[in-house]
């Protein structure tokens, strides 16, 4: 990216970030690379209050930040202990005993005409037996754990899929520590004491440290974490509760042993009260147990998470708290609030740190002078709440379409009143198989099918245009991308032979 002159008066030459977790560190990285030390940037944080400290499964959209940034994927990988990712497996989440994947990339393959799976359910309501995953390469090589990156050659199959990384988050962040600090970026250590703001305009002007260390700033990137000490704290920005569609509130982690074979997917298996991952990494197994605490108490949850491990316990388990829910406003006067500060989505579906780039990629669009135009504001909050309105709906209808899990959890999200918005698209999709998604929706048309239909929810119909090719044709052709499919996946490496390749 280009870099962005920031000096003259009235444009901000001093930044200070509260927070060197994941959040803190890549808005840091970024940041100081896109300024190119044209601005002064010093990131605060607290070695004694420390970081969350999961947050190790991630989507597609981190191959932008990594570049964005000037991470070399190989020494990403090694620096921190990532494995691939293809997608997730969901056991047991439509009903007991029923597993789907929620691939990344593309099912079928780019054919004229109508989008791709309404000639599948043409070919469905025809009586073709193929199952969506058939059509999925990522779903593929996940099911026989093989691995490859996806092809810029649009002619060949491999350019239908799509991968991201699991990785030790606490590595991840001091990887890009090593990046923003190279960068210019001043750490300094040390706990917040006081905020001082100005008298009149209400903006803070400087941060100041138990041991009397006195930050000034211009701008104020809020990355504390659930503390949100600035844009709540100071701004009382308000918090949008969501718990009523998203009832966990609690999640114990503990990591093991890893298995002889790392897997490339994660793995969420449901249990009585909540869900348990399985992050596999090249030297540990990250898991969890996320789980509503009026239904379990911790001491069960930690007991049901050690009872489902793939190896023995290399630490003991530990206890997170949270609220589902957002922000109303994440950024107020200069203060623009990026991670779990803004919010957090529970971690069904990996997407907080692709919410922290996206945070990034709206400041640095919409960057401010000194005087902060409200208007620059008002125009980053309305696109985060656009974005942690659409992830919502997408992970309710995880806890919502289920069927034979008596558990209250479950018979409470089956019956619970859901978002207008996913009420409408659940209609559309059963009746004539669209996806009405807008433009801006992080989850495309692929992982909406995936979801729909592995929770069991399928469409009556199809696009009419797919009425234009003869029933026969699509059948053969149909088949042939499978096939294809399948040899494809045949000739891919293992997992861990194509990890080892890359990072030798
Ligand atoms: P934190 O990691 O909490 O960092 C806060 C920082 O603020 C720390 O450096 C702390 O020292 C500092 N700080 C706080 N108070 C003070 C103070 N008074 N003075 C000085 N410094 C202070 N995300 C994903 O994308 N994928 C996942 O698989 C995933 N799994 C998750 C599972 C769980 C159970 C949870 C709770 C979250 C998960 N997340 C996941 C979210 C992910 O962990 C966070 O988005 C990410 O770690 C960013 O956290 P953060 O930097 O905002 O906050």
């Amino acid at each position: 990216m280009d870099g962005i002159d920031a000096a003259g008066p009235g444009r901000i030459s001093r930044i200070v970030i509260l927070g060197g977790g994941t959040a803190g560190w890549m808005t840091a990285a970024a940041l100081s690379r896109m300024f190119r030390q044209r601005l002064s940037i010093t990131l605060l944080e607290s070695e004694e209050i420390g970081t969350v400290g999961v947050g190790e499964a991630t989507i597609p959209t981190i191959h932008w930040f990594n570049q964005l940034a000037g991470l070399d994927e190989a020494a990403f990988l090694r620096a921190t202990k990532a494995t691939f990712k293809l997608g997730i497996e969901f056991v047991d989440w439509a009903r007991p005993g029923h597993r789907y994947l929620h691939p990344f990339g593309q099912y079928g393959a780019p054919l004229p005409g109508v989008a791709f799976h309404h000639r599948w359910l043409k070919a469905r309501a025809e009586g073709l037996d193929v199952s969506l995953a058939d059509f999925s390469l990522a779903a593929r090589l996940a099911q026989a754990n093989r691995f490859a990156r996806p092809s810029d050659d649009p002619r060949s199959i491999l350019s239908t899929l799509g991968y991201a990384y699991h990785f030790d988050a606490g590595l991840y962040a001091r990887h890009l520590r090593e990046l923003a600090e190279a960068h210019g970026v001043v750490r300094v250590e040390g706990r917040l004491a006081e905020v001082e703001r100005h008298s009149e305009t209400g903006f803070v002007t400087a941060l100041a440290t138990v041991r009397g260390e006195r930050l000034p700033g211009e701008l104020f990137i809020d990355c504390s974490g659930f503390r949100a000490l600035l844009i709540e704290g100071e701004m009382q920005a308000g918090y949008d509760d969501w718990s009523h569609w998203l009832p966990c509130d609690r999640a114990v982690a503990v990591p093991c042993e890893r298995a002889a074979e790392t897997t490339p997917y994660t793995r969420s298996t449901a249990r009585a009260a909540g869900w348990q991952w399985r992050i596999p990494l090249q030297h540990r197994t990250g898991n969890g147990y996320v789980y509503c605490s009026t239904l379990l108490s911790d001491d069960e949850a930690a007991a049901t998470l050690l009872a489902n491990l793939d190896g023995a316990a290399m630490a003991e388990p530990r206890v997170l708290r949270f609220t589902a829910g957002r922000r109303r406003r994440a950024w107020i006067g200069n203060v623009v609030a990026i991670g779990l500060s803004a919010g957090f989505l529970e971690p069904l579906e990996s997407t907080s740190i692709h919410l922290i780039q996206s945070a990034i990629a709206k400041l640095s669009t919409l960057f401010p002078d000194r005087d902060c135009d409200p208007a620059l504001a008002a125009r980053f909050n309305a696109l985060f709440a656009a974005d942690m309105d659409n992830i919502k709906d997408f992970l309710i209808l995880h806890y919502h379409a289920t069927a034979d899990k008596p558990e209250p959890l479950w018979a409470q999200c089956r019956h619970m009143a859901l978002p207008d918005t996913l009420v409408e698209r659940e209609r559309e999709y059963r009746r004539s198989g669209r996806l009405m998604l807008g433009s801006e929706e992080l989850f495309r048309e692929a992982s909406w099918l995936a979801v729909l239909n592995g929770q069991g929810i399928h469409a009556a119909g199809y696009h009419p245009m797919a009425d234009t090719i003869d029933s026969a044709t699509n059948r053969a052709q149909l088949e042939r991308i499978r096939d294809a499919m399948a040899r494809a996946a045949a000739e891919q490496p293992g997992h861990d032979a194509a990890l080892a390749a890359l990072i030798g």
